[in-house]
């Protein structure tokens, strides 16, 4: 179960810092969880049934905010712990929100695009109920795009009678989305990844599982940095380059093939043997419970970058902790997409638009802020990353819930 994972983590955390028990009350369960069903007439004829959610799990800091995710394997114990990831992320990064999430049990390959835009829309009709701009922002995550987000943006708006474009984010540009969201995630993992290796020093050999939006930038982005960039996976299985790839390349075999293994003189391997191979920083962008204790011990990379969410178990943990690999979790290093997210909104609210340069530079800021901030922590009360980022988060979302519910 993901959520026991993550109550693992704040209960781990918990010894580090002295709560209200008003906060450690309202962190236990969800404010509010929504489970519906949504009705969806396929091209042949059939009327399809899909389960969908949302989780609004803590709002102590601002309305909740975190993406939705379309996958089979959607649960509603997985969108909640999802939720409380978002919670304790936006408090990290240092953002005026509370964490949410949303997904719809479905494999959005199988569908033709007028299906997905008729499931999408019929996502926030139901959905309708629960999010607005100052109560709960929705924005893409695993296998949703900008696309999805511009349609559910309009039926939004259709059925509040007002053009909403703050209602969701990572929209597309023409529909009030903001210059740069689509490479946040790996521009922030980026960024604390170049902070990291000024304190923990390691070499430039780079894997990374999972070359969805997030892994495929964060590999271009290391490889302009000088990484090299010796192995890469999807779905259908990774490779495997020694020389490192060339990033232009390995793009258009993608686009081409709709695989990365398909890359001329590359060796195959698996995604199991992705994680195993002698680098030097192994990120991981996948899904969660991809490192757990029964392949933790098999993992060498010096440095773990948690590009997706929740990819290494508690256990897990532990064990990169006992042997010195340094991990930047998740909550800080893929906090650059809600991170720019949260500058759309600001943007949709004003009616006024940055330059793709000044969004860079205030992301920039907030992630070496951030990411510093939590290493201090990291080194004070000698802890790993992940309980040292709990920490920070936990303070900030005491301080809010304090100020409001306290006698
Ligand atoms: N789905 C992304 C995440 O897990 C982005 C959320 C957002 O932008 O609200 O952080």
């Amino acid at each position: 179960m993901v959520f026991e994972n993550a109550e693992k983590q704040l209960d781990k955390a918990k010894k580090h810092i002295k709560l209200a028990q008003e906060t450690e009350e309202t962190l236990k369960l969800p404010k509010e969880s929504f489970a519906f069903s949504i009705p969806v007439r396929m091209d042949n004829g059939h009327l399809n049934v899909y389960q969908g959610f949302r989780v609004r799990y803590n709002d102590a800091r601002g309305p909740t905010k975190g993406g939705i995710r379309y996958h089979p394997g959607v649960t509603l114990d997985e969108v909640t712990a999802l939720a409380f990831w978002m919670t304790i992320k936006c408090a990290v990064i240092d953002i005026p929100y509370g964490g949410g999430k949303g997904g719809i049990i479905v494999d959005p390959h199988k569908l033709s695009k007028a299906e997905l835009e008729r499931l999408s829309r019929g996502w926030m009709r139901a959905a309708s109920r629960i999010v607005g701009p100052q109560r709960d922002i929705p924005a893409p995550d695993v296998y949703t795009t900008p696309q999805i987000m511009a349609w559910m943006m309009d039926e939004y708006s259709t059925i509040v009678g007002q053009y909403s474009p703050a209602v969701i984010t990572g929209k597309p540009l023409s529909v009030g989305g903001s210059l740069g969201r689509g490479y946040s995630t790996a521009l922030g993992g980026y960024f604390s990844v170049r902070e990291a290796v000024k304190k923990v020093h390691v070499g430039k050999k780079v894997a990374v599982q999972g070359f969805g939006n997030a892994g495929a930038h964060m590999a271009r982005l290391m490889a302009q940095d000088g990484f090299t960039i010796v192995a890469v996976s999807d779905s259908k299985g990774g490779a495997h380059l020694d020389s490192g790839f060339d990033f232009k390349k390995l793009e258009d075999v993608k686009a081409k093939d709709g695989r990365v293994d398909a890359y001329p003189g590359s060796k195959k391997i698996t995604n199991e043997q992705l994680l195993e191979l002698d680098v030097d920083i192994l990120v991981l962008a996948a899904l969660e419970n991809t490192v757990t204790k029964d392949n933790v011990s098999k993992v060498k990379a010096k440095m773990i970058v948690e590009l997706a969410n929740g990819p290494v178990t508690p256990e897990a943990d532990d064990v990169f902790h006992k042997n010195g690999q340094f991990l930047i979790p998740d909550v800080l290093a893929n906090s650059g997409g809600v991170c720019v997210s949260y500058f759309e909104w600001v943007q949709n609210l004003y009616g006024h638009y940055w330059t793709e340069n000044n969004v860079n530079e205030k992301l920039e800021q907030k992630m070496v802020k951030e990411f510093n901030a939590t290493f201090e922590i990291h080194k004070s009360k000698s802890v790993d990353m992940r309980t040292a980022a709990y920490v920070l988060a936990l303070g900030r979302i005491d301080d809010s819930t304090k100020d409001k519910m306290k006698l």
